[in-house]
């Protein structure tokens, strides 16, 4: 519905005058007009002109018990009549953040027992860089700087974040990366044509997760073993096109690392709270990190909320030798956002949404978009749990791209937003993360409107 008082161009000529949205084109949005979503229930999402839409992108990836969950509100209303905000520093705590501390390690793999709260997924990686760092020079091993990530990862925003992630778009500007962080490439069997191209010619899936993990060991070697504090990686990259390892390289990474003792970071603020089957993603690959960054999952994105769950072998480091860690924000350990958190994993666990994941919503997701591959679009598919993707290529039959990948993805979205339905599009790469309370009717609705679109690209 509307509000009242004032009409979508009177909204949209506002928000032009006056509000810089993140990742966008200003000039551009002030020509179309952006689309101005009033409320929300469930999977679904309505616009100021009343159009319902579809959210299959759990707004960004983050509302994991889909919208309207009273328990949450409730929650948030609570902690806010009782005690809206203190904070935790100079020796001072409230009692959600200790009871979210206690919770979030009971959820996590076993050697998390310490968390470190932050408001958003950037700043826990911007964490991450100052705790790893702390960690070797606290071990007498300053010299250990160097944090190696992926091409094409996304870890955030800020100076670090932007930095530790591959987006080359986001390295032309601002200076980055920042000193001491470098990337190796993807494990993208389909980017590396299948197999078909230079030194992964004719690899199967598994094999070329091998030989791609191995591009760690090599960047170790080239740089020393003794230069490298950390590896960092999404279980699943998210923003980077829903784009599923094979089966054989997170294991292969872990091996890596344990040999060079080199710390390995799993960036789970997509992959955390369910997304994969497991409560992290890090349990759906195999590997047992050292650190994991969490954010929207933990709160459903209800209000904002991140962090750090930091593993014994760096913790025991940081509290017996570390003396005072120079680190930390206002909201860190932020009462009410604790109290949604809290009121969140909660529901996640009464509704057994983890295991809805695993054993019935999430291999349902996987058929269905299997189904997809008959398309002419449609090069490959992949899913992990509840995220998805569409490779859309020109020809099928040799999987050549699309010369103009992001024109593509972009057709395809604006067909996807005029038939009532948000699935985002990474260059000729669609994705879809939608609530992990989804239904399987939901799904089928869902892969209807997909279907749809995808004819209206072709
Ligand atoms: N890490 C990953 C894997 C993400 O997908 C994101 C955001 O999409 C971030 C970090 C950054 O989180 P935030 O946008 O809350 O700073």
């Amino acid at each position: 519905q509307a509000t009242p008082s004032r009409n979508t161009q009177d909204w949209q000529a506002a928000d032009s005058r006056h509000f810089l949205h993140p990742f966008t084109d200003f000039q551009g949005l002030a020509r179309k007009g952006a689309r101005i979503i009033t409320r929300a229930e469930n999977i679904y999402l309505w616009d100021s002109e009343g159009h319902k839409i579809l959210d299959a992108m759990s707004g960004l990836w983050c509302v994991n018990v889909g919208y309207g969950q009273q328990s949450l509100i409730d929650a948030a209303a609570a902690q806010m009549k009782e005690l809206p905000f203190y904070n935790a520093f100079f020796q001072t705590a409230t009692t959600p953040a200790i009871e979210l501390a206690e919770v979030l390690a009971e959820i996590s793999p076993p050697q998390f027992q310490h968390v470190f709260f932050t408001s958003s997924g950037s700043e826990g990686n911007d964490t991450i860089v100052r705790m790893v760092r702390r960690y070797w020079d606290v071990l007498g091993q300053p010299e250990r700087q160097v944090i190696i990530g992926r091409k094409n990862g996304y870890h955030g925003s800020t100076m670090a974040g932007a930095s530790l992630g591959g987006m080359s778009g986001m390295h032309a500007q601002g200076g980055l990366p920042i000193p001491n962080i470098t990337h190796i490439d993807q494990p993208h069997w389909f980017e590396h044509g299948a197999g078909l191209r230079g030194e992964t010619a004719g690899l199967t899936p598994e094999a070329f997760g091998l030989k791609a993990a191995g591009w760690l060991e090599a960047k170790i070697l080239e740089l020393g073993a003794d230069k490298v504090a950390a590896f960092i990686g999404e279980p699943v990259q998210g923003a980077g096109g829903v784009i599923v390892p094979p089966a054989s390289y997170w294991p292969e990474i872990q091996r890596i690392c344990d040999k060079y003792g080199i710390l390995l970071v799993s960036d789970e603020v997509i992959c955390g709270f369910g997304r994969t089957g497991q409560w992290f993603g890090c349990e759906t690959m195999g590997t047992k990190p050292d650190l994991m960054t969490f954010a929207k999952g933990v709160s459903s994105g209800y209000i904002p909320l991140g962090g750090v769950m930091v593993g014994d072998r760096v913790a025991r480091v940081l509290i017996e030798q570390g003396g005072e860690f120079n680190h930390g924000f206002t909201y860190s350990g932020h009462p009410t956002a604790c109290a949604v958190a809290l009121a969140n994993i909660r529901l996640l666990r009464e509704l057994d949404v983890v295991r809805h994941v695993r054993e019935d919503v999430g291999p349902y997701l996987a058929q269905r978009f299997a189904e997809l591959n008959d398309h002419p679009l449609v090069g490959e598919t992949q899913s992990c749990g509840m995220m998805a993707s569409v490779q859309l290529v020109k020809d099928k039959t040799t999987a050549t791209p699309f010369d103009e990948a992001l024109e593509v993805g972009m057709v395809c979205r604006g067909h996807c937003f005029g038939n009532g339905l948000i699935m985002r599009a990474v260059g000729d790469r669609m994705i879809v993360a939608p609530p992990l309370v989804m239904t399987r009717a939901q799904v089928d609705e869902m892969m209807g409107l997909i279907r749809r679109c995808l004819d209206l690209t072709l």
